[in-house]
């Protein structure tokens, strides 16, 4: 029986709403919440993605403002930049856009960010609360994957999930996120021997590699929840023709547009897993709501703690 496919712009649009509806009441009570955005030189790909955030964030009603540094800022400049943002009492959330030129060291710039600002969750104390169960704040994909999980009803507790790919932005914080849900899981790489026989042992299998298309059906058990967060981008005739052979939707789409995105999961999966999210309009959606939703989070506690404190 074919596949489920989870519809993550429908879950993301939800959440969005959600956030719509507790920015609204944070406004009426003078306390909007806000998003500072900082890109760093010009980096096509980056410059779209914070036109997206931006964008999104005017829909549900978050304040935000864009910095946009010169690419040749260096380390302690633009932890001058953040520290200013931390002390600004209308600023809720920090994002910093990376990749980040190399004169700067990154991780110094995201240290920098005060934790309680810190939305994309990425700070060591964020990092440390996931790692120990305690609230804080969730990098996006991974709060995303748990969201598609939960609202479509899907159990966690005691179920064997496999994650492949370990990065701190997505692999890590997702088995810990799963772990704390009681999810037993085990965490791939690219050292990981018979990849295939581990990932048939999952009943939740989160693909998070960056090769087009890599998990294929031997990797799949029958029945298993497949969530693909890959996004790459093909253009190579073959590499579309091993993907989407037979697909003339998506045909008319690469041929027209000379590329289309694909995620880390095979297209045949949808023949053998029980549930499946799509690419596009799977994780992807899920991962602009979560950062709207941290930002509202961000403001409620900060601002929470600030009216206790007064009380
Ligand atoms: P990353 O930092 O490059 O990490 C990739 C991980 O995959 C690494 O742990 C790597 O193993 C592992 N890997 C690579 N080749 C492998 C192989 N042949 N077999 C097994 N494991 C392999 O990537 P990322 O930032 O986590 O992103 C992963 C994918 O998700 C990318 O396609 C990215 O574009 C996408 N993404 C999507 C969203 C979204 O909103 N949908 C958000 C973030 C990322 P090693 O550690 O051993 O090198």
């Amino acid at each position: 029986m074919a596949a489920r496919i989870i519809d993550g712009t429908k879950i993301a649009s939800e959440i969005r709403a959600e956030v719509a509806a507790e920015a609204r009441d944070m406004a009426a009570s003078a306390m909007r919440p806000g998003l500072a955005v900082v890109l760093v030189g010009h980096h096509p790909a980056s410059a779209v993605y914070v036109r997206g955030k931006v964008k999104a964030c005017e829909e549900v009603g978050i304040y935000s403002e864009t910095h946009t540094p010169p690419e040749t800022i260096s380390t302690e400049e633009l932890r001058a930049l953040i520290a200013d943002l931390n002390r600004r009492e209308e600023i809720d959330g920090i994002l910093v856009q990376l990749p980040l030129p190399p004169q700067v060291d990154s991780k110094q710039v995201l240290m920098t960010v005060d934790p309680d600002k810190d939305i994309d969750g990425f700070h060591p104390m964020n990092v440390g609360f996931l790692a120990t169960g305690r609230p804080g704040l969730v990098p996006c994909t991974p709060a995303g994957i748990m969201e598609i999980l939960e609202r479509s009803h899907i159990p966690i507790g005691g179920q064997e999930a496999v994650v492949v790919g370990r990065s701190d932005i997505v692999g890590k914080p997702t088995a810990m996120l799963l772990t704390n849900r009681n999810a037993t899981v085990t965490i791939c790489h690219s050292k990981t021997r018979d990849l295939p026989g581990v990932c048939r042992r999952a009943d939740i299998l989160v693909a998070a590699i960056g090769r087009a298309g890599m998990i294929s059906r031997d990797f799949v058990k029958a029945g298993a929840v497949v969530v693909d967060v890959g996004m790459n981008t093909v253009t190579d005739q073959t590499e579309f023709d091993r993907l989407f052979r037979g697909d003339s939707k998506r045909r008319e789409i690469f041929q027209t547009k000379g590329s289309t995105l694909v995620g880390d999961v095979h297209p045949e999966v949808a023949e053998v897993a029980g549930w499946l999210t799509p690419v596009p309009g799977g994780v992807g959606p899920l991962t602009i709501a979560m950062l709207m939703a941290n930002t509202v989070k961000a403001a409620k506690t900060r601002r929470g703690v600030r009216m206790l404190s007064r009380a």
